[in-house]
């Protein structure tokens, strides 16, 4: 918007009709007062400000303005008398611009001045915006690549861990063979074998995460029942953590069509969270069944839960608690790859959780949906 000042009305008015005519803006104000109190309260991209007025006149005007942080951008064009009143121009004066017209004016060079600083004003607009974009798009990758850092640090730390322990028990193993003792021989291998199995599921869940990041990641779907797959998977997990009970609620009663393993590493991901994060609890309720063509599937514990914030990231990928991070092994990874299987089903998953008193996370998803992902 251009701010027209001029103490002559009818100078304001003929201004105003013929920049209106082209298309801008116009507001106008009558006094170097009124000026400086629209300068406050408005945006302008051009000041036309007449020097000569009774009261406050056009440098002075000038002058108040340079120490507005809202006018810092402002041009100012100076309707004056004479061209040597130009070399007064109030001093320090740091905005988009300045310049004179001598009066009478010429409409044809006011048009010409006023056409060239709005396009300069365009020009600095796009130029913000696109330094705003571009310093935003740095901030993410640097962000973004912060948190990769950080993830390899991690990764190498967890799967650094189980290989460590392999290790340790390979030595203790072959004691026990020298010595002959087959017992502890036996007991060695069946945790060695464990560790080996964490190191498989590390690896099986970086491998997943590289599949999703370069759109690999394949599913073989085809007719399964649920009701089996959770069974065994429930029979699994009771016998490898003894000191939890999962109950079952309800009954699927259907087929479902869709990567059966997948959907398992997801009902199993869940599980091993609800175990992993509820430490001195040992009950967890697993929940399902089917309603108007869509599965649902719940489980939920009595552990750690989570407080509001940190749920709207729990499906992130990388994202761990910050302040059960030390306390529990993980990758954040888990989570994240559970989402885009159920998403590539045509399905949403998503959590209930009350700090210190459990979590519950779900997963919804149609039943027979036929479409590849
Ligand atoms: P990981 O367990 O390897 O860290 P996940 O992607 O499976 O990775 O989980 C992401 C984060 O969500 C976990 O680090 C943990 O902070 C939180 N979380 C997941 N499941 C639960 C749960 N059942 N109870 C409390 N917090 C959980």
């Amino acid at each position: 918007m251009i701010l027209i000042v001029d103490d002559t009305p009818e100078n304001l008015i003929s201004l105003k009709k013929v920049l209106e005519k082209h298309d801008f803006e116009v507001d106008t104000a009558s006094s170097g007062e009124e000026a400086l109190k629209k300068v406050l309260k408005n945006s302008y991209v051009l000041i036309i400000l007449d020097v000569q007025m009774p009261g406050m006149d056009g440098f002075e005007v000038a002058e108040a303005i340079s120490g507005y942080s809202k006018a810092k951008e402002t041009a100012i064009i100076f309707l004056s008398a004479a061209n040597t009143e130009f070399k007064f121009i109030a001093k320090g004066y740091s905005s988009g611009g300045l310049d004179y017209i001598t009066k009478p004016v010429d409409m044809n060079i006011l048009l010409l001045k006023v056409k060239t600083f709005y396009r300069i004003y365009e020009q600095n607009r796009k130029l913000n915006e696109m330094q705003k974009s571009l310093l935003e798009e740095i901030e993410f990758r640097k962000e973004a690549e912060r948190k990769k850092d950080e993830f390899i640090s991690i990764a190498s730390h967890e799967l650094k861990t189980p290989l460590t322990s392999v290790k340790g028990y390979v030595q203790l193993l072959e004691r026990s063979v020298n010595k002959g003792d087959t017992e502890t021989v036996k007991k060695h291998l069946d945790k060695a074998q464990i560790q080996l199995e964490k190191l498989n599921a590390l690896i099986a869940d970086l491998l997943d995460i590289s599949k999703i990041e370069s759109g690999k990641l394949k599913f073989n779907k085809q007719n399964f029942s649920i009701d089996c797959l959770l069974d065994n998977v429930i029979e699994v997990m009771n016998q490898s953590n003894p000191e939890f009970k999962i109950h079952k609620k309800g009954m699927a009663n259907s087929e479902i069509y869709g990567d059966e393993m997948r959907i398992e590493q997801v009902v199993v991901n869940f599980l091993t969270n609800a175990i992993k994060y509820s430490p001195g609890t040992s009950e967890i309720q697993l929940t399902v069944n089917v309603e108007n063509d869509e599965l649902y599937v719940a489980v939920k514990d009595s552990g750690i839960g989570m407080l509001p914030e940190q749920l709207d990231h729990v499906f992130d990928k990388f994202y761990r608690v910050e302040e059960t991070s030390q306390r529990f092994q993980g990758l954040g990874i888990g989570l994240y790859i559970s989402s885009e299987i159920i998403k590539r089903h045509g399905g949403r998953v998503g959590v209930n959780s009350v700090y210190k008193e459990g979590s519950e996370f779900y997963f919804f998803m149609p039943i027979n949906l036929k479409t590849e992902d």
